[in-house]
């Protein structure tokens, strides 16, 4: 491979926080075939950050299934969990860029002080539904928030997003194609999301901020993730941009839904890889399951 040229590099970032299911074999396996098809590197990484529903049975069994589905990844797997620093890092080159700020409602309170607001008009919804965070904290006096937080109140960092959005400008990504090499440019709407929670006082980190941090120290070129994740890519481009870090290629692939037309749910036994093969399916049947082609 001439020197001038990057090998491409993929990545399948599973939560270890339940059994995967269909859905998580055919995004592994969409993932991988694209890493082979491009030449590329293929990694596993295991997004541990939330010490309250991460379990070492779950993350056995994410290595277990997977290899079981005929996917191989290189050593050592990155586990978010023992890499807590460098996402502190990052949160400190967002504050010192003046771009978060705590704020200390329960979720109750954000839920009290949206009823509150919607008496007047409907309040809106982030892309996953939930109401976006009113502001209240973002201009508390900066010794009230050295005092809440010095008393051992908990707290939530909170990316100030008109800031961000006016520090970035408009930000795109390349959302590449389903079989071909064409790609689709996506304007990014972060605002869509509001002020997002880049850390809590007892996890110094988020989805959003470590996924970003992680893809850039991994060097991932290509991340291949389901479409139910697509609206939170233009959080990951504004944070990318603020903090300095290249973008990946993106390719969101359609989900696998259950008879009623939700997104598989890693609660659900029906559908865990685990049981299917205890039932006897094996890694064809899967695939056929999915609905890929038998041969990749
Ligand atoms: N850890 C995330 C999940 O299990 C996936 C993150 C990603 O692929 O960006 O849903």
């Amino acid at each position: 491979m001439p020197r001038a040229m990057i090998q491409p590099v993929f990545r399948f970032a599973p939560s270890p926080n339940g059994y995967l299911h269909l859905g998580h074999a055919l995004s592994a396996l969409i993932d991988f075939e694209m890493a082979r098809a491009a030449g590329g590197r293929f990694l596993l990484r295991i997004e541990d950050i939330d010490a309250t529903r991460c379990r070492p049975e779950f993350e056995a069994a994410i290595y277990e299934d997977v290899a079981w589905l005929g996917i191989a990844w290189e050593q050592p797997v990155r586990r978010q969990s023992e890499h807590l620093d460098a996402y502190r890092d990052a949160l400190s080159r967002l504050d010192a860029l003046g771009l978060i700020y705590p704020s200390f409602e329960t979720r109750a309170e954000i839920a009290r002080l949206v009823a509150e607001r919607e008496k007047a008009a409907r309040w809106p919804r982030d892309p996953d539904g939930a109401p976006l965070y009113p502001g209240t904290a973002k201009h508390l006096p900066a010794e009230e928030r050295a005092r809440r937080i010095g008393s051992g109140e908990p707290y939530a960092l909170r990316l100030d997003m008109n800031a961000a959005t006016t520090r970035t400008g408009t930000l795109t990504w390349a959302e590449a194609g389903d079989a071909d090499q064409t790609h689709e440019t996506i304007v990014a709407q972060p605002e869509a999301w509001g002020d997002v929670v880049l850390a809590r006082k007892e996890t110094p980190t988020s989805y959003h901020l470590s996924v970003v941090v992680d893809d850039a120290l991994q060097g991932v070129t290509h991340v291949v993730r389901g479409q139910d994740l697509l609206p939170s890519t233009s959080v990951h481009r504004d944070l990318q941009a603020l903090l300095g870090l290249p973008a990946p290629v993106y390719h969101h692939h359609r989900l696998i839904l259950d008879k009623d037309g939700h997104k598989l749910s890693k609660s659900t036994q029906a559908t865990a890889l685990r049981e299917l093969r205890a039932q006897g399916m094996t890694p064809a049947d899967i695939r056929r399951a999915v609905g890929l082609a038998s041969n990749p």
